[in-house]
């Protein structure tokens, strides 16, 4: 392992974060209760951010309240967006301090730190500054008659919600809350947005940029600490209009049933997948083994899009079986601190404990592994790049989402075969088909289903794209102009003259 340099911006943060950015400043809580914050490439504690009180939940959505209705939504939408380009030209300058947090925080590779927290989440933030003046009711032709020679005109204006809850996961600390605040704050909503206890200190940065870039105090505020308790109480809080969560499926309808229960609040939920990628049987099985890579293998599996069900045709799996060993056997682990490093660890103790799990149960019930099915001799949080090949899509590794670096082979014979085998799963989040005949992808592509499907890629959003899953992956979409319906509701004018 290389020695690797941190920013002296970077010891400088960590020294001076508290746990919660609250109404433009760092709170300081007062309270013992603290999340200690581990390298998982080291092990090494770097941090202790401390949780938020009750106290504190109340002061951050009191904040966001007061901002909302103290002017934000006021604020013209060609302000807001300028802001917003701004806290992103901000994030920009800040590029190698944010990427140094999240590796150091959650065993990402730099390179994806810069490359996806922070220009992914830039172009987020940019693509929603270019909505701001965009957003728009309507004049609604009525389709009763009018009596007695009155008119009636009907109008829809489209007004922000309010306060919105985010709560994020691990994976993408900054670009998960970055697509969530910045569609709230495009729409002239404010925003507390509450970090996974794994990864609480990125966004307590990105809210001291976004003070600095001129969005006011009270817009943009975060609050750490145990989902249950700080998450929870953040969920059900009584001004909190909309709850925007991304996260795993049990947590989700957990969280869904309480934003409910508590006065209706209008929720999205963006859960987990066991998503499929099905090749075809004209894919040659060099190729099929780069597109599992693609599919399968980036922030070592650990992105809710990742495929970890793959079909093959019977003709071709044990070639592909072969040269996918190889291909797994190059991804060599390495510090992420270091550029040239391929292949991370996972991001903690309890999800390594987690994954292990999962092979040790599938070497139980005799499954091949083609490749890995451990940990690295490291210090660290290092699993290895693992291929099986299933028996059946009854299979634990067929059904439950891994969430790390692991694919799951099945052969199949028949194209119907194929879209059966793909469907069977309660997720919908997201899968791919590989094949040079685009004319049948296009005609597959209805039968998948999926809140995305790629053709010969895989995991590549955009923000303009919709994003979202069906069935047990969730409800709603968010970026695309589908965020507009998320953080704006319509009212109806109806005017008689
Ligand atoms: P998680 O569900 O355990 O936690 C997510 C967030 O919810 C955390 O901030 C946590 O503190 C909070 N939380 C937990 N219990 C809560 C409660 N009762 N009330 C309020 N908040 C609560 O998920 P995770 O382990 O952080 O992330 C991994 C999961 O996220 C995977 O399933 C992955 O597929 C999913 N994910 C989905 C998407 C998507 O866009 N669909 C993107 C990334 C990750």
């Amino acid at each position: 392992m290389v020695e690797v340099f941190i920013l002296p911006q970077v010891r400088d943060f960590m020294n001076r974060l508290n746990g919660q950015f609250i109404n433009g400043k760092t709170v300081v809580s007062q309270q013992d209760e603290v999340i200690t914050t581990t390298n998982p490439a080291t092990d090494e504690v770097i941090a202790h951010v401390a949780t938020a009180t009750s106290g504190d939940i109340d002061y951050a959505v009191d904040s966001a309240y007061r901002a909302f209705h103290g002017g934000w939504a006021d604020v013209s939408p060609a302000q807001r967006g300028l802001l917003l380009n701004r806290l992103a030209d901000l994030m920009i300058a800040h590029r190698e301090e944010l990427a140094q947090i999240e590796t150091l925080t959650s065993g990402k590779l730099i390179t994806l730190s810069r490359a996806f927290e922070v220009d992914y989440a830039v172009s987020f933030l940019r693509y929603y500054a270019g909505w701001t003046t965009r957003i728009e009711g309507k004049t609604v032709a009525l389709s009763l008659p009018s009596a007695n020679g009155e008119k009636y005109t009907g109008l829809t204006l489209r007004e922000p919600l309010g306060v919105v809850a985010g709560i994020v996961p691990w994976n993408f600390s900054i670009m998960i809350a970055v697509w969530k605040f910045g569609a709230a704050l495009a729409c002239g909503c404010t925003a507390v947005i509450k970090p996974s206890e794994v990864t609480p200190l990125t966004m307590l940065r990105v809210a001291e940029l976004a003070i600095e870039a001129g969005i006011p105090p009270g817009v943009l505020n975060v609050i750490n600490g145990p989902g249950q308790q700080v998450g929870h109480a953040l969920t059900t809080h009584p001004k909190i209009a909309k709850v925007t969560f991304t996260g795993g499926m049990e947590t989700g309808a957990i969280i869904g049933t309480a934003a409910l229960q508590s006065g209706f609040k209008r929720v999205t939920l963006e859960l987990g997948g066991k998503n499929a990628a099905g090749f075809l049987p004209d894919v040659s099985p060099e190729k099929t083994v780069e597109g599992i890579i693609e599919a399968g293998f980036l922030n070592s599996g650990q992105v809710c899009a990742s495929a970890e069900r793959y079909y093959v045709h019977r003709s071709l799996i044990n070639d592909v079986a072969e040269q996918l060993g190889k291909r797994l056997a190059t991804l060599t682990p390495g510090n992420p601190m270091d550029d040239e490093s391929r292949f991370g660890p996972l991001a903690n103790r309890s999800h390594f404990n987690k994954v292990i799990g999962y092979f040790t149960r599938a070497r139980d019930q005799n499954l091949t592994f083609i490749h890995g099915g451990g940990a690295f001799d490291l210090p660290g949080c290092y699993i290895q790049p693992t291929a099986v090949l299933a028996r059946s899509e009854n299979d634990e590794l067929m059904r439950q989402e891994v969430f790390g670096p692991v694919a799951s082979l099945l052969a199949y014979d028949s194209v119907d075969e194929l879209l059966t085998l793909m469907n069977d799963s309660p997720y919908g989040l997201a899968a791919s088909l590989w094949t040079n005949n685009l004319s049948q992808a296009l005609r597959l592509i209805p039968r998948v289903e999926a809140g995305t499907v790629w053709v010969n890629m895989h995991n590549y959003i955009d923000p303009a794209m919709p994003f979202g899953g069906t069935k047990g992956s969730g409800i709603g979409r968010e970026f695309g102009s589908a965020f507009i319906d998320h953080f704006t509701e319509i009212k109806s004018v109806i005017m008689r003259y």
